[in-house]
């Protein structure tokens, strides 16, 4: 399927959903593209996997911001190959660095940097390490294991508004359990 086509289904996966994440992040190794940058040399033509890019041209379209967020230890080969790709200017935040936690230092950057809550975040990333910490502060997260495609980027699209949904229907909880708490104390001292 040609990038064209891609982007096409994407963006009517996307207009399918009411609720939809207002930044998507994704990791590069084995979700965007299928080798360890690190393992490569700067002087090669990288590819992506092969839905990547129609799906970020999707989301661009549809005003949805995209991120990164990686733990390659080298960062200079990542951008060379973001540049090299042409599609190093789509991206809002770009944290690439390795570090000792799994991805929640790049997420407190990434929400410092552009201002999105984490429950209103979307994340693509190949190792459950990542998708759990990162889980934890409230960002929808998808385990890919082909990199990401379309199949992925329906799961994450269903997941991101059960999970809206879920959170509002707590919150609603909450304030019926409120409103009838001050209506029992109300009535106990008349
Ligand atoms: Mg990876």
């Amino acid at each position: 399927m040609g990038d064209d086509k891609v982007k096409a289904e994407a963006l009517q996966l996307i207009g399918m959903f009411q609720v939809l994440p207002r930044l998507v992040v994704f990791d590069l190794d084995y979700t965007i593209w299928p080798f360890y940058c690190e393992c490569r040399s700067k002087r090669e033509m990288p590819s992506l996997y092969p839905h990547a890019r129609g799906i970020l041209h999707a989301f661009k379209e549809k005003g949805i911001d995209v991120a990164i967020a990686s733990r390659s230890p080298t960062p200079d080969i990542a951008n060379t190959f973001l540049e090299k790709l042409g599609i190093k200017l789509m991206f809002v935040a770009q944290e690439i660095f390795s570090s000792w936690t799994h991805k929640t230092d790049h997420f407190q950057r990434i929400h410092s940097r552009t201002g999105v809550p984490y429950n209103s975040m979307l994340f693509f990333d190949d190792e459950n390490r990542n998708i759990q910490a990162v889980s934890k502060m409230g960002v929808t997260s998808i385990l890919v294991h082909n990199g990401v495609n379309l199949g992925a980027l329906r799961q994450g699209l269903t997941d991101y508004s059960q999970n809206v949904n879920t959170s509002e229907k707590n919150k609603q909880r909450w304030r019926t359990k409120f409103s009838k708490n001050s209506t029992s104390s109300e009535k106990n001292e008349h």
